[in-house]
């Protein structure tokens, strides 16, 4: 905590990560720099069918290209961007690529086409027009509005009845919703029963403990059972071995995601995959 400077409270939450308030601030004019200059990069990560053996869409995830200190993870920069509002122009940075993207792989004539997921954050969902802008850019490009599917983080404390509207608008336009990072943050299992979520992802923290212990693995087990007790599809995060791919299969879950399947990678990387 710094003290003595003439800026608004609230400047200098703690981030650990930090040296301190200034450190932030110097961040966030470098976002806001490397936004307006193409600093910013799209990683996609393959999302693995288990039921029909194949990759069913990608998600998108942001870099940020740092002049210094080279690639950036979100995990460093959302949560500044979101208190800053500079999500927005993010969102739309990752809106705009994983449009583009969805088009390149048209293009070359991969079907049935894969989906994109793009992250969306509780302070996203808040600002108007989010979906709308899904709606409108998929269209321009000629592509349907259920090429983008969303993820919306637990990591915040939800709005509920805001949620459950965004569902709603979602659903009319085609466009699936996962509930991400489950049973982690601010998982309230009292509420699931009003989100309709297509998808659950469940952390990977559950993945990580699950042929480790017994009771990890009945965890996993539960919860992949309760999201199919409300009607949605389970996927679960950070699948690095094939240990833990088969304990999915066996269980009836739908969807995987991790680096047993794939890392985060280019576009071209992708292309290059699919025989381009
Ligand atoms: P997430 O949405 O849960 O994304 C999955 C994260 O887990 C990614 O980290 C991915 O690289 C990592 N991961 C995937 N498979 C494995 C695995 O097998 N093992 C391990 N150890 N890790 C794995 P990443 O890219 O650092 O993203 C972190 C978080 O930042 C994301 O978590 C998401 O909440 C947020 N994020 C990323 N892109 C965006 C964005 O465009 N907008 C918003 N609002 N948030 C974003
Ligand atoms: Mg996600
Ligand atoms: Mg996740
Ligand atoms: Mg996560």
């Amino acid at each position: 905590a710094m003290h003595g400077l003439a800026l608004p409270e609230g400047q200098f939450d703690a981030d650990p990560h930090e040296l301190a308030g200034l450190g932030k601030i110097r961040l966030e004019s470098q976002l806001r720099e490397a936004i307006a200059t193409n600093g910013l990069d799209l990683r996609l990560q393959p999302l693995f069918d288990i039921r029909d053996n194949r990759i069913a869409g990608y998600e998108a995830l942001v870099r940020w290209t740092h002049p210094e200190r080279g690639p950036v993870s979100p995990m460093e920069f959302i949560a500044l961007a979101e208190e800053t509002s500079l999500i927005v122009p993010v969102g739309d940075y990752v809106l705009d690529a994983a449009v583009a993207a969805l088009c390149a792989l048209r293009d070359i004539g991969i079907a049935p086409l894969p989906f994109i997921a793009i992250n969306v954050s509780p302070r996203q969902l808040r600002e108007a027009g989010l979906i709308e802008r899904i709606v409108e850019r998929t269209r321009a490009a000629g592509l349907e509005p259920g090429a983008i599917k969303v993820e919306i983080t637990e990591s915040q404390a939800l709005d509920y009845v805001q949620v459950a509207e965004a569902i709603a608008h979602c659903r009319r336009e085609g466009i699936h919703v996962a509930l991400d990072d489950f049973g982690t943050g601010f998982s309230n299992l009292a509420h699931l029963h009003e989100l309709d979520f297509d998808t659950i992802k469940i952390d990977q923290a559950f993945a990580r403990n699950m042929m480790g212990s017994a009771r990890a693995r009945a965890m996993v087990e539960a919860i992949v059972d309760l999201v199919h007790a409300i009607g949605a599809q389970a996927l679960v995060e950070g699948i690095e071995t094939e240990e833990q791919l088969d304990v999915l299969r066996a269980l009836g879950c739908r969807y995987a995601q991790g680096y047993l399947i794939g890392r985060p990678q280019p576009l071209a990387d992708v292309l290059r995959r699919n025989g381009h």
